[in-house]
């Protein structure tokens, strides 16, 4: 089982940014069910950062691949964010973004959402003050004890991964231990925000399948409570992916802080 699990060097060779954006986050072929929930995720972050919500100085962003989305929100509420993921095609298109390549991804339809959520409706500055909040792109697994090796940051006030866990982690136990892993980038007392997509095996990036750890709701409670954390939010939502790229039974939106003491 864990042997055909899609592991870190498929991710290297295989995974497209441009295929995963054109599918998951593009919303030029009208609504669907990505569309929905790019704008479900984007309603849960507004909450989770908006006002009266979750601030701080620092935050590490955490499989971040090759999208923005999940720190439009949180840019208005930390002063210092770190994207990260395995692969160095992730993190090259996020970096053409920083840099407005004229090949970067075009994010303005999703900007305007983000904005709309929060009243505001200059979004061009919204993306001009996620560029200057954004201060580095590092290689990250999650698999490692430090996620960031050879880096390492001071712990952070909040660390997000958003979709990142389920597609990292070949097993129950591989999903536990990389939990603990990601507190471990975390102060005590300080926050985080994750979404997995539940019981789902596989999805498709282009013409290329890649593993999912299929996993309950459950389960993911569970583990993050044995990881260290109390669970603050959580949502269950039914929103689910076109069955033809990824037939999942829902996704999961927790907010979770890590526990000061044992
Ligand atoms: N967070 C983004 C991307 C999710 S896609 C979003 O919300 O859309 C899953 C991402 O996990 C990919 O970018 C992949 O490169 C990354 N990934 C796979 N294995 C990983 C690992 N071991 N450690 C960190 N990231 C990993």
């Amino acid at each position: 089982m864990e042997g055909s699990f899609t592991g870190p060097d498929e991710y290297q060779k295989y995974f497209s940014p441009k295929d995963y954006l054109d599918t998951y986050y593009s919303f030029e072929h009208g609504p669907s069910p990505e569309t929905e929930m790019i704008k479900f995720s984007l309603q849960f972050l507004h909450k989770v950062f908006g006002p009266g919500g979750i601030r701080g100085e620092t935050l590490i962003d955490v499989g971040s691949g090759p999208t923005i989305y999940q720190v439009l929100a949180a840019c208005e509420a930390f002063s210092d964010i770190t994207l990260s993921d395995f692969t160095d095609r992730n993190r090259e298109e996020l970096q053409k973004w920083l840099r407005k390549d004229a090949g970067a991804f075009d994010w303005t339809p999703v900007l305007k959402f983000a904005c709309e959520l929060e009243g505001n409706s200059h979004w061009q500055e919204k993306a001009e003050k996620l560029r200057a909040t954004v201060k580095r792109v590092l290689k990250c697994d999650v698999n490692l004890g430090k996620p960031l090796a050879p880096v390492e940051l001071p712990a952070a006030d909040c660390v997000l991964t958003l979709l990142a866990m389920e597609c990292a982690c070949c097993s129950l136990a591989a999903y536990r231990a990389a939990l603990c892993n990601l507190g471990s980038l975390l102060k005590p007392g300080g926050h985080l925000v994750t979404s997995i997509t539940l019981q789902i095996s596989s999805y498709m990036v282009g013409k290329h399948q890649f593993s999912c750890l299929y996993i309950t709701k459950e389960e993911v409670e569970r583990a993050i409570l044995d990881a260290g954390f109390d669970i603050e939010q959580l949502l269950h939502s039914e929103q689910s992916y076109s069955a033809t790229i990824a037939p999942n039974k829902g996704i999961c939106f927790i907010v979770a802080r890590k526990r000061s003491g044992p």
